[in-house]
């Protein structure tokens, strides 16, 4: 099938690699002139394991195409997605002008009847606005022609999204004509072969089940940072409630860790934009405001544990090494990402960081630039040379079977603050180091 995605960012890009990788004719367009001059030759611009050696076979096998012609792009796709950023707006809802510049777009060049698929995350009544931006151009032009419009959620995850795309859990279809949602599972039917995972519904429940999907995981983590919050002051250790309730399959073991809060750039934009919708439609959305309010909160917990250690005056002039700085493992992107509140409180109290992530070092140094109080390092171990503290931040893999004694070693305080539990109180403790977890009442 001829496919155009408009966006080749996460969603974008991974969903046009997997679609050419099964076969289908992909032409990928972006605004961006400089990634599309990369992709084309094969650089890819975010880090998704995976990912690199399929844009550059699908490319080499002239099943997947880069192009800044959006003209092109229409005339190719037999079904064009729209896969465009959707940031939020001043007042937390989303930010639609990049999903109806398209529409304008699609409107403009549009020559012959079409699918377009609205895989953007977006609020409910977005698919009508889509339907009648396209209608309107066509209108102006004086043009005849029929398409449809289906909303398509993705629910891939950074990090693990080519997987995700090519083995999802679902396939969610909002649309009310029968020949698109046929068309569309005849697209994805190379991904849905051992089980069928196509949930077909009307256009507003897709649009709200993407939302609610990301709404629900981000209150299973602030339910869990409120529990830890809890378990700190009453010299419980929430890794052992985690535990306790995980096991209950009602509850479930996924999405229950503690933390130093979640970022990333969907939860936060995501239930912030919920939240608007519901306070638009006259529903205040008491618990999705209270979700925000923990994760904010939980941002700054790493810093209040510094000042717990050190004192309100004792951060100033000491050195943190930071590990992790991307939102979650197996990433480069930092957006919204908790390492960020961390390095701007403690640059605030007059500290220096030397921070190592395995991926996010150039995104990290296009955020910062050059400063006197940041040293991007090469490696873990790098990182913690001169420093007095740690700092866990992303619990990578590579972060987990650290030599405690070694980090002790370098550390002058040995302070480890661990951001994500990742370790043993009792072995950080045995390695000499003072240890702060998020929710371990024992370590207060
Ligand atoms: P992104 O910011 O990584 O990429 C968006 C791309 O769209 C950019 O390359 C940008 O240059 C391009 N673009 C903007 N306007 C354009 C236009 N008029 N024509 C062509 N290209 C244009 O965004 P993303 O992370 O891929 O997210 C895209 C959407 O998918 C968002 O709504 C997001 O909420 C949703 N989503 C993201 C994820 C994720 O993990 N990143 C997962 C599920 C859903």
């Amino acid at each position: 099938m001829r496919v155009s995605i408009f966006g080749t960012g996460y969603v974008g890009l991974v969903t046009g690699t997997c679609l050419a990788e099964v076969g289908h004719d992909v032409v990928c367009v972006d605004v961006d002139a400089g990634k599309v001059e990369r992709l084309r030759q094969g650089i890819i611009p975010i880090f998704e394991p995976g990912l690199e050696p399929m844009v550059r076979s699908n490319h080499a096998a002239g099943r997947l195409d880069f192009t800044t012609d959006a003209a092109r792009a229409v005339a190719h796709g037999e079904v064009v997605l729209i896969a465009v950023g959707t940031p939020p707006d001043e007042d937390g809802s989303a930010d639609l002008q990049y999903v109806l510049a398209v529409a304008r777009t699609i409107g403009e060049h549009l020559e012959r009847p079409v699918i377009v698929v609205d895989k953007s995350t977006v609020p409910v009544g977005t698919a009508d606005r889509v339907r009648a931006t396209i209608a309107s151009v066509l209108a102006a032009r004086g043009a005849d022609i029929g398409f449809d419009v289906v909303s398509n959620p993705e629910f891939l995850k950074e990090g693990a999204a080519v997987e995700d795309c090519m083995r999802p859990d679902r396939i969610v279809l909002g649309a009310d004509s029968p020949a698109a949602v046929e068309k569309l599972k005849r697209l994805y039917a190379p991904f849905n072969r051992n089980r069928d995972r196509f949930v077909v519904m009307d256009q507003r429940s897709a649009e709200l089940t993407k939302y609610a999907a990301n709404a629900m995981l981000a209150t299973k983590i602030s339910f869990m940072n409120e529990i830890a919050n809890i378990a700190e002051r009453v010299g419980a250790d929430v890794e052992m409630v985690r535990k306790g309730i995980g096991s209950d399959p009602r509850i479930g073991w996924h999405f229950i860790y503690p933390g130093a809060g979640y970022g990333g750039s969907c939860f936060p934009k995501d239930v912030q934009a919920l939240a608007r919708t519901a306070q638009q439609h006259g529903h205040p959305p008491l618990l999705l405001d209270a979700v925000e309010a923990v994760n904010e909160r939980q941002k700054g917990h790493l810093h209040e544990l510094a000042l717990r250690h050190y004192g309100a005056a004792g951060i100033a002039g000491k050195t943190f090494a930071v590990w992790g700085l991307a939102f979650k493992p197996d990433t480069d992107d930092m957006r919204e990402a908790s390492s960020r509140r961390l390095l701007a409180q403690l640059w605030d109290s007059g500290a220096r960081v030397r921070a190592y992530d395995p991926e996010a070092a150039g995104e990290a140094r296009r955020i910062f630039g050059e400063r006197d109080d940041l040293v991007l390092c090469g490696s873990a171990q790098e990182a913690l040379e001169g420093a007095d503290a740690l700092a866990v931040v992303t619990e990578w893999k590579q972060f987990r079977s650290a030599d405690l004694a070694q980090v002790r070693a370098q550390l002058a305080d040995g302070v480890l603050f661990d951001g994500r539990n990742i370790y043993r109180p009792e072995d950080a403790e045995e390695a000499g180091l003072a240890y702060y977890g998020i929710g371990r009442g024992r370590s207060v």
